[in-house]
């Protein structure tokens, strides 16, 4: 970890003036790198576990898994229709006509031969006989009765030979690799490795992560509110994130705003998590003893980012906990404690940290574009991220509109929406009708 890097945690507290969403992206890659190549930090890459596939959704695959087999395993039918062999489309005649010989089903081939002028009537998967090398789908013949047989005749401009026809290997070889190392397991890879027969697979131990939420005025759910309290919502809507990348969760519970009550609870997550994320207790009014206790604990810059909600955040590591025995360090993430603000820098900022760290090879969230239904006013100089809904507008093209008043304590704009708008550091006001950046919330598959 470079020293010379003004963005370090290593650097004095940085009050700097606001620092730029990308240039505070950069930094924490950057520090995620340094301490997983100097070994500074648990991290999850080197752990490897097998698990089996029904528990390994959105685990991280830690090496290639090569194919056993080739796929398909030999040539098959990717119609419902009639194989023969190419030969016969070599003609002048427009009408190709053939004698239906017999039929083969998915898992129960046929085992006769198909000669000249001869078909055989096939299903989508079934093997092709060795000497047909092309199926006429079905809707484009139409089949006579003749005596005992069946004719079917089709044009000869319909297709050419080899088509229709799934080549053995086709889809993947034996040998190579059918998902690569660092690939964040979906369901379809778990429908792939089922295919090639394989029920485990190789993945990162899960990331610990502990979490807890600072505030006096925070009550657990179940207890009655009294003045000026409210509900930790927090714990939930991170739970949740969490949740949705199969971490193992450490609740750390409510820690009240005093510095041995924090400090506590940061020896305490220090000595079992890979990471902390606490919400609260980093903006300006609170900052000052969380800083004096990061620095006897650890290395922490708090920043004051050029974005929209989600200001001020505390970034850097937790040092090994002499009493505890422990030897590496712990990531922290000091978020803002309004509970929108915690969605969005979690989104922006941890979430791909926690996968870098767990070893994936793709860690930026991906962006779409679409056009929005009115303006929205923006200052050049930050980021912002909108709430909103995007849906397909009356021409069939992606459109966005924001959800309600974009206050950044009120969750119900981030709960009504199914997406950020993000308004990028140099943009100004966006006119409607414009396109704009948007980030899904939610992944189909
Ligand atoms: P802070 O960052 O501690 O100044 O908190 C900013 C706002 O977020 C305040 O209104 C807090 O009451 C609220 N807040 C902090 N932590 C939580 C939490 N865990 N759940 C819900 N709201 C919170
Ligand atoms: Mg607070």
């Amino acid at each position: 970890m470079s020293n010379s890097n003004p963005l370090s945690p290593n650097s004095p507290v940085l009050l700097t003036p606001s620092l730029h969403v990308d240039d505070a992206r950069k930094a924490i890659a950057g520090l995620v790198n340094d301490l997983i190549t100097e070994s500074r930090i648990r991290n999850a890459v080197g752990d490897i576990e097998l698990v089996s596939l029904d528990q390994a959704i959105n685990r991280i695959l830690a090496e290639d898994l090569l194919s056993p087999i080739d796929v398909p395993a030999a040539d098959n039918s990717a119609m419902d229709g009639y194989a023969f062999n190419g030969n016969c489309l070599e003609t002048q005649d427009p009408d190709i006509t053939l004698k239906v010989v017999g039929t083969a089903f998915a898992g129960k081939p046929y085992e006769g031969s198909i000669g000249q002028g001869e078909c055989l009537k096939i299903m989508t998967g079934a093997l092709m006989p060795p000497d047909c090398d092309t199926v006429i789908p079905q809707e484009f013949t139409s089949a006579t009765s003749k005596g005992d047989s069946t004719i079917v005749t089709f044009q000869q401009s319909q297709l050419k030979r080899g088509e229709n026809r799934r080549l053995a290997g086709e889809d993947l070889q034996c040998g190579k690799p059918a998902i690569s190392a660092g690939r964040l397991l979906r369901p379809s890879d778990l429908g792939l490795a089922a295919s090639l027969g394989i029920a485990e697979l190789k993945v990162h131990r899960k990331l610990k992560v502990a979490i807890l939420s600072s505030g006096d005025e925070l009550r657990p759910l179940g207890q009655s509110l009294d003045a000026g309290s409210i509900y930790d919502s927090n714990r939930y809507s991170l739970t949740g994130l969490l949740n949705r990348l199969n971490l193992e969760i450490i609740d750390c519970g409510i820690v009240q705003d005093d510095p041995a009550s924090l400090k506590a609870a940061f020896i305490a997550a220090a000595t079992k998590a890979d990471v902390l994320i606490s919400s609260g207790g980093v903006s300006a009014g609170e900052a000052d003893f969380t800083k004096q206790i990061m620095q006897e604990l650890g290395d922490v810059g708090f920043w004051k980012i050029a974005m929209r909600p989600g200001r001020p955040m505390a970034f850097g590591v937790l040092k090994p906990i002499a009493e505890s025995g422990a030897k590496h360090r712990t990531l922290f993430f000091g978020l803002p404690g309004n509970p929108v603000a915690v969605m969005v820098t979690f989104y922006q900022f941890v979430r791909s940290a926690l996968l870098q760290l767990n070893g994936a090879s793709q860690t930026e969230p991906l962006l779409t574009q679409a056009i929005a239904q009115t303006s929205i006013r923006k200052k050049p100089g930050r980021t912002e991220f909108q709430r909103a809904i995007m849906e397909r507008g009356a021409n069939g093209q992606p459109t966005v509109r924001i959800t309600g008043s974009q206050g950044a304590g009120i969750l119900r704009s981030m709960s009504e929406a199914n997406c950020f708008v993000i308004l990028n550091h140099e943009q100004g006001s966006v006119a409607a009708g414009d396109w704009v950046d948007v980030a899904l919330f939610d992944g189909l598959l």
